[in-house]
C-alpha cells in the first residue's frame, strides 16, 4: 500500500522549531517580546514549510500575539460550565482567550496510538559504543599487522624454497 517515508521530511525545519521553542522558554523571564518574536518565528517556519506542530506545544502560546502561556505569569487560567465545560485560557499580554473544551473519555486525535505512522530515531550514538569501536579498529590494525608479519614470513619461506629449486 502506501510506502513509509525513509526519512524524516522537513527534519531541518523541526531543527530550527526546536531550537526557537526552546530560545523562547528560556528567555520568558526575562524579556516576554523576544520570547513572543522567537514563537512567531517558530510559527512561521511551520507555515513555510507546511508542518504541523503537536498541539500540547501549540497550546503554550497565544494565538493572537505568540507570547508564551505560563499560568499565573503570562496567563489566567479559569474553568468554565457554559456553554460547555472548558478550560479557557486568557492571555495577560493581549486580553484574548482561548478555550479547550473537556470533554469526559475524549482525546485528542494526536495522542491516540493511531496517530503515531513511524518512529523516526535520530538520538546520537553513545560514546560507548564509539570507544568500543576505537578499540576493536586497534585490534584489527593489530591483526592487519600480523597478518603482515606472517605473510612476510612466508614470502621468506617461499623465496628460501624457490633459491634452492633451479640450482
Ligand atoms: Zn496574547
Amino acid at each position: 500500500m502506501n510506502q513509509l517515508p525513509s526519512s524524516c521530511q522537513g527534519k531541518d525545519v523541526f531543527e530550527r522549531m526546536n531550537f526557537l521553542y526552546q530560545a523562547s522558554q528560556s528567555v520568558i523571564n526575562k524579556n516576554l517580546a523576544l520570547a513572543s518574536h522567537y514563537n512567531s518565528l517558530m510559527i512561521g517556519c511551520a507555515k513555510k514549510a507546511v508542518l504541523r506542530m503537536e498541539p500540547g506545544i501549540k497550546r503554550t502560546m497565544c494565538k493572537a500575539c505568540q507570547s508564551p502561556l505560563v499560568p499565573g505569569k503570562t496567563a489566567r487560567v479559569r474553568l468554565v460550565s457554559k456553554p460547555v465545560k472548558a478550560v479557557k485560557w486568557t492571555c495577560l499580554a493581549c486580553g484574548s482567550s482561548r478555550k479547550f473544551p473537556t470533554k469526559e473519555g475524549y482525546r485528542l486525535w494526536w495522542d491516540q496510538p493511531e496517530a503515531v505512522r513511524c518512529v523516526f530515531d535520530y538520538t546520537p550514538k553513545p560514546q560507548k559504543e564509539s570507544f568500543k569501536s576505537g578499540i576493536e579498529s586497534s585490534a584489527s590494525t593489530s591483526k592487519q599487522e600480523i597478518e603482515i608479519v606472517d605473510s612476510s614470513k612466508k614470502k621468506k619461506n617461499v623465496d628460501k624454497s624457490s633459491t634452492p629449486g633451479p640450482s
